[in-house]
This record gives structure tokens, C-alpha cells and sequence, in this order.
């Protein structure tokens, strides 16, 4: 059985719990005199939207999926990423207080605050190879190998921030292999579905494989990035669970961490996202909106890699079209950032990553030119 397999549901709230009721009471005659109720200013329940939670799961898990229509999924509406992140790591902290994480080398910086201040001790995975600017796919496979038996791995979905490396397809799968022969838990951070390739459905691919081969997965979704919505604080964190019974509790749990920490997330971008992917009409758009973002900056890699290999440098930029998503890992060294700030007033973090999103056809010129002159 899974590690959460002893996961008992949580007592209702006595407040909120009341209004959960007075929603799932079919009778024409219901009165609520609990809280105050007013469709667009009200509390949304501890997990949600439920309709906005709905259509998420059918971007990540697929629109078809078993999982799905089984009610297999403890999902909740999170305070987007970086809180589907958070609540999932106290979540494995309060039911398997002794595991551990690993996190890929590098990360998004906020992993590692995450899962500190959850209080999860962390362990790291081998990922980037800095000289071939690419995945490390043997070291990852060989630290893989070496945890221990059920280790918790934290894998970016799709478009890995900050390198913009991913795994092939054939790689995720003899990935999923060795997470079975182990029994490792795999949590995926998907902040970025659909700005590798344009389309959230082939992004999500990593997952689908995981899901194929009978993983019990987490997932953290975001629309910040994919819907613009980032402000809004407008994300999921979902569990797949052996059956309904067990997602029941898992959500129950879930709802009762989120219930000290913020009670109930914003409402506005939620019914933003459902209004959206709710109507056919208006997520066909969405989906156009996505590919264009992302075939723009797909054009902007292509036109930067050119311009440095226009003015000669004798560098391999080879990597700036491999590489993919929002971010391009250059390889320039701090130093070398440094002078971009100084001497050329373009600023980044001393990693050396781009967001290709700042870059235009009005820019990239000019920024071509610098990264030229200092990496002489
Ligand atoms: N995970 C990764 C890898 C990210 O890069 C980000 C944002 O930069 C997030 C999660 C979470 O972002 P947000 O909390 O805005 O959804």
C-alpha cells in the first residue's frame, strides 16, 4: 500500500463545514443560516473551486482520464505553484514525518525554501551537465538507483526552470522504469504546461508516462505562466490515490492543512480559469494564445543564437535552440553577468539565466552584441 495508505479523513470544520453541507443538500427547501452567502464575493470551500479543480486535473491527467472519472484524484485548489508545492510538502511531512526529498541540481530557488520551512530534509539529484549544456541523464539514473527504496523526487513536468533541459520521452520512460523498481513517490511541479512545446497536451507528457506505467503521482499546477494569471495565485495540487475512498481522505487532509494556514483560496482567478476552460469556444482560444507565446519565444531563441553566430563569435550557442520553455541557461558565469549589468544595463541573475520572455525583435540585437563582447 502507498505511504499515505493510513490516512484517515479529517474531522469537518465546524464553520466551513456547515456551508459543505448546506451545497450538497438536494432538498428544494434548504436554508443556510450559517455563514453569509453571495455568488461572487462569498468564501470558496477549503479546497476550491471544484469546477475549476475539474477542468485542471483533465489538463494534467488527460480529458478522458479513468482517474478522473473514478474520482481517484484528492485535488485542491492552491494558492497557484508555489502553494500546491507547499501544501503538498507539510502534507508529506505530517504523514511520513521521517522521509526526505530530492531535488534536482539546479532548481527553482523556491524548492529548496519550500520544503525547508515544511521541514523535509533535502537531498539533490544529479540533472544539468554543465559542460554539454544538457541532462545528465546517467548521473540522474544512477542517483536514482542509489536512494533508498521510496524516496520522494521532486521532477519538473515540463520546461525546467532555470536550465530549460528536459528529458526525451524514451529518458521519462526508463525514468518511470526505475521509480517502479524502487518505489519512489514522483511530485511533479508543472508551472510551465505548454510553453515547451506550445501545446499543453504533448507538455504533459512526462506525467501520461508516469500515469501508464501505474504510478501513484502529485502533481502541482500553475496558471501564473500558461493563463498570465500570476497574481491571481491560481493553481492545484493534486494526489492520485488508489480509489475513491483513499482521495476522499487525502483531500480531507489536504483541506485541514490549508484551513490554519489561509482557510480558503481567492476566488476571482478561479472563475477566470473555469469561465475559460469551461466553454469550448473559449479554451480553443486559450490554446491558440498559448502556442502563439510560445512559438514567439521558440523565434526569439532562433533570432538570438543567430545574431551571436552573425558576429562571429566562436562559442556554440547550439544550446539556446535546444533548450526549451521560458528560460535559456547560457552558461555565462557571474562574472560575465556582471558586465552585461554594469557596462550594457541588462539585468538577470547571476546564473546566467535569460528569461526568454523579455526578449523581442526590438532587443535581441542589442542583446546578441553583449553577450558577444563579454563572453570574448
Ligand atoms: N515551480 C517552478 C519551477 C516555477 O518556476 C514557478 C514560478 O516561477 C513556480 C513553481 C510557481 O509559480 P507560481 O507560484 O507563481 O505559480
Amino acid at each position: 500500500s502507498t505511504w499515505w495508505g493510513n490516512v484517515e479523513p479529517a474531522a469537518k470544520d465546524p464553520i466551513l463545514g456547515v456551508t459543505e453541507a448546506f451545497l450538497a443538500d438536494p432538498s428544494p427547501s434548504k436554508v443556510n443560516v450559517g455563514v453569509n452567502m453571495n455568488h461572487i464575493r462569498e468564501y470558496l470551500p477549503m479546497g476550491g473551486s471544484v469546477k475549476m479543480v475539474e477542468e485542471t486535473l483533465k489538463l494534467a491527467y488527460g480529458e478522458n482520464s479513468e482517474f478522473i472519472k473514478d474520482k481517484r484524484i484528492a485535488a485542491v485548489q492552491s494558492l497557484s505553484g508555489t502553494g500546491a508545492c507547499r501544501l503538498f510538502a507539510d502534507f508529506q511531512k505530517r504523514f511520513r514525518p521521517d522521509s526526505q526529498i530530492y531535488i534536482p541540481v539546479p532548481t527553482w530557488a523556491n524548492h529548496h525554501n519550500i520544503w525547508r520551512d515544511a521541514q523535509v530534509p533535502q537531498r539533490t539529484f544529479h540533472y544539468y551537465h554543465p559542460e554539454t549544456r544538457g541532462l545528465d541523464f546517467a548521473s540522474l539514473m544512477d542517483d536514482i538507483k542509489n536512494a533508498p527504496n521510496g524516496s520522494f523526487f521532486l521532477l519538473h513536468a515540463c520546461a525546467h526552470n532555470p536550465t530549460g533541459v528536459d528529458p526525451t520521452e524514451e529518458q521519462w520512460r526508463e525514468m518511470s522504469y526505475q521509480f517502479k523498481a524502487k518505489g519512489h513517490f514522483a511530485f511533479f511541479d508543472m508551472a510551465y504546461q505548454g510553453f515547451a512545446s506550445g501545446d499543453p497536451e504533448r507538455d504533459a507528457k512526462s506525467i501520461r508516462i508516469f500515469l501508464e506505467d501505474g504510478h501513484l503521482i502529485g502533481i502541482a499546477q500553475s496558471y501564473a505562466k500558461n493563463m498570465g494569471l500570476y497574481g491571481q495565485r491560481v493553481g492545484c495540487l493534486s494526489v492520485l490515490c488508489e480509489d475513491e475512498k483513499q482521495a476522499v481522505a487525502v483531500k480531507s487532509q489536504l483541506q485541514q492543512l490549508a484551513r490554519p494556514m489561509y482557510s480558503n483560496p481567492p476566488l476571482h482567478g478561479a472563475l477566470l480559469v473555469s469561465t475559460i476552460l469551461g466553454d469550448p469556444e473559449l479554451k480553443n482560444l486559450w490554446l491558440k494564445e498559448v502556442k502563439v507565446m510560445a512559438d514567439r519565444i521558440i523565434g526569439m531563441r532562433t533570432a538570438l543564437r543567430e545574431n551571436l553566430e552573425k558576429l562571429g563569435s566562436p562559442l556554440s550557442w547550439e544550446h539556446i535552440t535546444n533548450q526549451i520553455g521560458m528560460f535559456c541557461y547560457s552558461g555565462l558565469t557571474p562574472e560575465q553577468v556582471d558586465r552585461l549589468t554594469s557596462e550594457f544595463h541588462i539585468y538577470l541573475t547571476r546564473n546566467g539565466r535569460i528569461s526568454m520572455a523579455g526578449v523581442t525583435t526590438g532587443n535581441v540585437g542589442y542583446l546578441a552584441n553583449a553577450i558577444n563582447e563579454v563572453s570574448k
